[in-house]
């Protein structure tokens, strides 16, 4: 059995058919990237004060592929997607739980 950590972190990331992200306890993530581009958190698409999505998932490209990862701090990763989205900062609990939520 796999002793989960509070705050696990990535220990590797493959942007390949998915995001593919393994965890620092060994937990396997499978996301997919529209899904993660529609849930992208930045102020241009979710209402800072209310807390609404105001992005529209339609205008998401359906072929939609993050070009490059990158580390924020110690806590988040940031993707730069090929829509020229790259301004989402995705917080390790958010990707840790993403395909539980779905
Ligand atoms: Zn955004």
């Amino acid at each position: 059995m796999l002793k989960v950590k509070k705050k696990a972190k990535p220990e590797k990331i493959i942007l390949g058919e998915d995001i593919y992200i393994l965890w620092q306890d060994g937990y396997e993530s499978h996301i997919s990237y529209f899904d993660l581009r529609d849930a992208c958190p930045c102020a241009s698409c979710i209402d800072e004060l209310s807390g609404e999505k105001t992005l529209l998932s339609n205008s998401i490209p359906k072929d939609i592929s993050p070009l490059r990862s990158e580390y924020v701090g110690n806590y988040a990763l940031r993707f730069y997607w090929s829509d020229k989205h790259d301004t989402g900062i995705f917080r390790y609990k958010m990707l840790r739980d993403f395909d539980n939520e779905q």
